[in-house]
């Protein structure tokens, strides 16, 4: 089992790497995550996806369904 980094970690970066630009923020909702098949990194905590667990496509970049709600919940924050 990959490691997970827990909810307010997750947030922690996601702040982070807003404020460094290196995630731009999600301005539409973001997709029904898909079952994961392995090969791809979340984008957000930069652990690879394990397959089996969910994923969703966010403007071209893969992340963790975790992930990419924080991440949504976060842009909305600084909009
Ligand atoms: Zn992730």
């Amino acid at each position: 089992m990959a490691p997970e980094l827990p909810e307010s970690e997750i947030r922690r970066v996601v702040r982070h790497q807003m404020r460094e630009r290196a995630l731009p923020t999600i301005g539409s909702t973001i997709p029904p995550g898909r079952r994961a098949s392995g090969g791809t990194r979340c984008v957000v905590c930069g652990f690879d996806i394990t397959a089996g667990r969910n994923e969703c496509e966010v403007g071209g970049l893969w992340a963790n369904e975790t992930c990419a709600v924080i991440w949504r919940q976060e842009s909305d924050r600084l909009s």
